[in-house]
């Protein structure tokens, strides 16, 4: 049975030796199966390209190079990875090897066992205290609000089967986050928890812009909750408007002092244009989600595919 393994790299020209190195360790025995790996150069500007051109394939473990014309991101890079992929099963791991290859045999047994997706569950990260509170704040608050949960401390590592690759692949929406596509598809489902390990070499590239554009993409594009938030700000905002109004009002006809309250009214004219705010950058959100996909552009352009040496063959999709 062919697996594939989907790997985006962005720079990761350290860690692909090694890499390569841990999968063929890691397969080694497992002759039930063959492996192709599915490497996303996602416009890397080191020499990632010319590591993986010089992996040398093995009967049981291929590559397969797909190359963007420029950095598209790792989701996108995944997506790719997953179209590119020709397995019955496809495993989604990083290439700077936070997600342990030690995994991939325990997630095909659960395969076999009939499950179609099992993902890892991180559990003693090693990032900075402030880099894991963003983290764990960002999935709780994810899973308070989304329309369907997203599993807690749960990356993208993980198999999922073919179908369920065929469905995520399909699916056209822009603002892609993987993990929420793939809980939302269904079928059956099951988290193992695993360590993370610090990255074995180089820097990671999701800094915190990165990260807030993703915990955003995995708000607005999951879930309704932000337009009732603001319904209800506005509604309260309103009502206490009015109740203040009303004071007023009864204050004046029982002829005490109007000219009064100056700073509780300052203080109404923030509040309300706060909330205006609020409301139009909420729905400023999702228009431009809306504006962003009726564009319809492909979510990557792809320059070039390679292949290992042994199937000696390059294709050039413009050609
Ligand atoms: N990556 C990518 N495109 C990007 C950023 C990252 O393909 O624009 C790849 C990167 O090479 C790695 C994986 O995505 O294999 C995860 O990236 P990183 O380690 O920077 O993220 P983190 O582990 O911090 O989530
Ligand atoms: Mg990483």
């Amino acid at each position: 049975m062919l697996i594939s393994l989907i790997l985006p790299v962005y720079n990761e020209s350290e860690n692909i030796a090694h890499l390569w190195e841990r999968l063929k360790e890691t397969i080694a025995g497992m002759n039930e199966y063959r492996f192709e790996a599915v490497f996303v150069d996602d416009g890397s500007y080191d020499s990632t390209v010319e590591e993986i051109q010089k992996l040398q394939p093995t009967d049981a473990l291929s590559w397969k190079l797909v190359r963007f014309s420029r950095n598209f991101g790792h989701q996108a890079a995944i997506s790719a990875g997953m179209r590119h992929a020709e397995g019955e099963a496809h495993i989604l791991l990083d290439a700077d090897l936070q997600d342990p290859p030690e995994m991939i045999p325990v997630f095909l047994e659960k395969f076999r066992e009939g499950y179609d997706v099992v993902y890892g569950i991180r559990q003693n990260r090693k990032e900075p205290w402030w880099l894991r509170f963003c983290f764990k704040t960002f999935y709780r608050l994810i899973n308070a609000i989304a329309d369907r949960p997203i599993p807690l401390d749960v990356g993208d590592f993980g198999l999922i089967s073919k179908r369920v690759a065929g469905l995520i692949s399909e699916m056209p929406e822009n603002d892609r986050l993987i993990r929420g596509m793939r809980s939302w598809v269904g079928f059956k489902q099951l988290g193992i928890p695993y360590d993370r390990p610090a990255r074995y070499a180089g820097t990671p590239s999701y800094n915190l812009r990165r990260l807030i554009e993703l915990g955003l993409d995995g708000i607005f594009g999951f879930s309704k909750a932000p337009i009732r938030v603001a319904l209800f700000t506005g509604m309260l905002v309103c009502a206490i408007g009015g109740i203040y109004l009303l004071q007023v009002l009864i204050s004046f006809a029982m002829g005490g002092r109007t000219v009064q309250g100056w700073t509780s009214l300052i203080t109404l004219g923030f509040m309300l244009g706060g909330a205006n705010l609020i409301a139009i950058a909420i729905v400023g959100e999702y228009v431009c989600r809306i504006y962003f996909q009726t564009k319809n552009r492909p979510l990557y352009v792809v320059e070039r595919i390679e292949e290992s040496p042994s199937s000696k063959k390059a294709i050039d999709p413009a050609a």
